[in-house]
């Protein structure tokens, strides 16, 4: 079994940067991801584009050269394409790694396929995209529902309900709107949330008070069936049926923290925030580091690709032994 320098789980920007990172400090390295090159941006709605200009979503010091100044899905698709390319990054794609378990100074890491990998050190890079949160209500299976939202035309002229009054709860409803959907929007809450982004808040709440998009708030959904959701008004107890072709659950994502368990990362069990060196990014098994989202437990909103990109360099420096790179304190962007 060849024996690599550094594993890296996960081939999403922060997982890449890393990537980067080892190649330049001459580490061999190899990454492991479940899907495809950056897998959760594929996953993306099709038509959104990133709120943090493109400068900003760089990895490896490349130029992100675009006509605008904030990128698209394909956009950035392309640009972190060319930038493994460019870098000559050594994947291995559509391989879920199940576990990562040291013994001695030697980690093996064990994918679903039960292929053996072994490095001198991992990275987990693994988000959050893959685990949504679930409602766990009856119906959530069924094929008309999505915790992720693609794109407009498909949902034209039908019903369509969405769960959640995040920032892709809101930018759903207006594209959906937009393309004659009839959109309902189903929230426990009793407004949009205060973290949605400020330039679409006066949109989405002039097409509310103009009745073209639909607001159920201080509701929650508590089935699905295939032509309507039932909804519980959580005041007055009140059960309503709202007529519904399709439905996306827009209410967030969430690291896998069973994966990280099974790694033997401890994890807060209130937040599930990994237990990790704030300046190295090891966590508390020695030579196994969190790098992006994955570290964020629930706060998920905290860390993206601006930050999350910075956690590379200063893992790559630990185990390089140089001095570590500072990430800079988190800014809200948002
Ligand atoms: C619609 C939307 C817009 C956004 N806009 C911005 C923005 O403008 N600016 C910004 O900075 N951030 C933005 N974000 C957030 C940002 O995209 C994420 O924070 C970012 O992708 C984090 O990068 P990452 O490499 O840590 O994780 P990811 O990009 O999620 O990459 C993790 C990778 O790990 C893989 N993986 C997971 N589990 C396993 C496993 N067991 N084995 C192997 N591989 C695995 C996944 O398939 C995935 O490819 C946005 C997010 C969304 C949803």
């Amino acid at each position: 079994m060849q024996h690599y320098d550094v594993i890296i789980v996960g081939g999403g920007p922060c997982g890449l940067a890393a990537g980067i990172e080892a190649a330049k400090s001459g580490l061999s390295h190899l990454i492991l991801e479940m899907g495809s090159l950056t897998e959760s941006i594929r996953q993306y709605p099709r038509r959104m584009r990133f709120f943090s200009t493109a400068e900003n979503i760089e990895i490896g010091g490349l130029p992100f050269p675009i006509s605008g100044v904030k990128a698209g899905r394909d956009e950035a698709l392309q640009y972190y394409r060319k930038a493994a390319a460019y870098y000559k990054l050594n994947t291995k794609l559509f391989q879920e790694v199940w576990d990562v378990q040291k013994q001695d100074d030697l980690f093996t890491v064990t994918t679903t396929t039960g292929d053996l990998y072994q490095a001198r050190k991992v990275i987990m890079a693994t988000g959050y995209f893959t685990r949504p949160r679930w409602l766990n209500i009856p119906g959530e299976t069924l094929p008309q529902v999505s915790h992720y939202y693609d794109e407009p035309f498909k949902y034209s002229f039908t019903n369509v309900v969405i769960i959640g009054a995040s920032n892709s709860a809101v930018e759903a409803a207006l594209e959906l709107y937009r393309h004659d959907v009839n959109v309902t929007v189903v929230h426990r809450g009793d407004d949009f949330r205060s973290t949605v982004k400020y330039w679409l808040v006066p949109d989405v709440k002039n097409r509310v008070r103009e009745g073209k998009i639909k607001t159920v708030f201080d509701s929650v959904v508590t089935q699905i069936d295939e032509k309507s959701v039932t909804v519980n008004n959580l005041k007055t107890g009140d059960e309503t049926q709202i007529p519904a072709d399709f439905v996306f659950v827009l209410t967030g994502y969430i690291p896998d923290a069973d994966l990280l368990r099974r790694c033997s990362i401890d994890l807060d069990p209130v937040t599930q925030v990994p237990v990790f060196n704030q300046e190295t990014f090891e966590t508390n098994v020695p030579g196994l580091y969190v790098c992006g989202t994955v570290l964020a437990g629930i706060y998920t909103e905290k860390v993206f690709i601006e930050n999350g990109r910075e956690h590379a360099q200063a893992i790559i420096d630990h185990i390089m032994g140089r001095e570590v790179h500072k990430v800079a304190e988190l800014i809200q962007r948002i």
